[in-house]
């Protein structure tokens, strides 16, 4: 290797490392391997679960980077995906799927969603080695990303994570505006959590908060994203539907809170929610959304309030909050 091209390796590797972020690494990796000039497209996937039960039939569910936030999202590689999700791919490999050549970088991970990033083209020896180089720091800094930007008690995403997800999801109704369908915040917090702490102590409480977020993560769709944002307050972002839907979905959801026997007895949850604006600043969203909430605890628990933005005066402050 000579001298220019070590400088090269070092040079790549440090803007993979640099990326503080899940959503900055995948930018970062996607436009390295663009700049190579022998490549001609890359994309990059989440490979959230799969439709069928029978292995052979399986249609993975994805979504793409930059996000895309339908249920039934496929696109031209589709077929790719689906070849290589079934086949099983793993770490980085040539493949030629339906005459096209393919590198594939694929992450499997103990818990969805699986990483893969499939780069299009036919590159040299030495390209082929870079993009190995890249591939593995691109898989140990996924590593790293998850366990800072999830919640260690419940592994569902934490509050760090919520604003970026948030932009990407308004990033996406800007670039989408002709989309008639919409997004929705929800914060959902457990109804007297705190007795149920002093009644049967703290770890009795942690149980009660995992089997909450494995409710959580079966009631809403792989589109959707899932948030602890502290104690026993939880948020969700249910996204491309209409406002009765949206409801409809964290009322079953409620339901199911309602009826399932945890350790500690039955539990309830009260859930405030609003529609998403792309005009609106983040942190008055969220004010909405806390003010349904505390609405529906006004108004005797175990309920669902929305509320829309009001014209109501919102704090500026130069403190950031998350
Ligand atoms: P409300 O119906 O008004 O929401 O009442 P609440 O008791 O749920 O609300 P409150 O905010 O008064 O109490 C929340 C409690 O959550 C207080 C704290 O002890 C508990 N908590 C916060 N984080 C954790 C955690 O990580 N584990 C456990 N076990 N408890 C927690
Ligand atoms: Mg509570
Ligand atoms: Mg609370």
């Amino acid at each position: 290797m000579s001298f220019e091209q070590l400088q090269t390796a070092f040079a790549l590797s440090s803007r993979l490392i640099e990326s503080k972020t899940f959503h900055d690494l995948n930018l970062a990796l996607i436009n390295i391997l663009m700049e190579i000039d022998s490549i001609d497209d890359v994309s990059s996937y989440e490979i959230l679960g799969k439709r069928s039960t029978d292995s052979t039939q399986a249609e993975p569910l994805i979504r793409k980077f930059p996000l895309s936030l339908d249920e039934n999202f496929k696109d031209e590689y589709q077929s790719a995906v689906r070849y290589l999700y079934r086949e099983g791919s793993a770490g980085v490999e040539r493949h030629i799927i339906d005459g096209v050549p393919f590198i594939c970088i694929y992450v499997n991970k103990d818990e969805p969603p699986e990483k893969l990033v499939l780069i299009k083209g036919e590159v040299s020896d030495f390209e082929y080695e870079i993009i190995k180089g890249l591939a593995s720091i691109y898989e140990h800094q996924i590593n790293l990303f998850d366990v800072k930007e999830r919640d260690l008690l419940t592994k569902l995403h934490n509050r760090q994570t919520f604003v970026t997800t948030l932009e990407q999801v308004i990033d996406f109704y800007r670039n989408n505006p002709q989309s008639e369908l919409s997004s929705f915040l929800a914060i959902l917090d457990i109804d007297h959590f705190k007795q149920i702490n002093d009644k049967f102590g703290h770890m009795q409480g942690d149980e009660v908060l995992i089997h909450f977020s494995n409710l959580m993560r079966k009631s809403f769709r792989h589109t959707d994203f899932l948030f602890r944002f502290g104690g026993e307050e939880f948020v969700a972002i249910v996204n491309q539907t209409n406002e009765l839907a949206a409801i409809a979905l964290l009322d079953s959801f409620r339901l199911r809170v309602q009826e399932f026997s945890f350790p500690s007895g039955n539990i309830t949850v009260s859930i405030g929610m609003t529609e998403l604006n792309p005009n609106t600043p983040i942190p008055t969203m969220i004010e909405v959304a806390d003010e349904a909430l505390y609405s529906a605890k006004r108004n005797g628990r175990n309920r669902i309030e929305t509320m829309k933005r009001t014209t109501k005066q919102t704090f500026d402050s130069d403190i950031e909050l998350f």
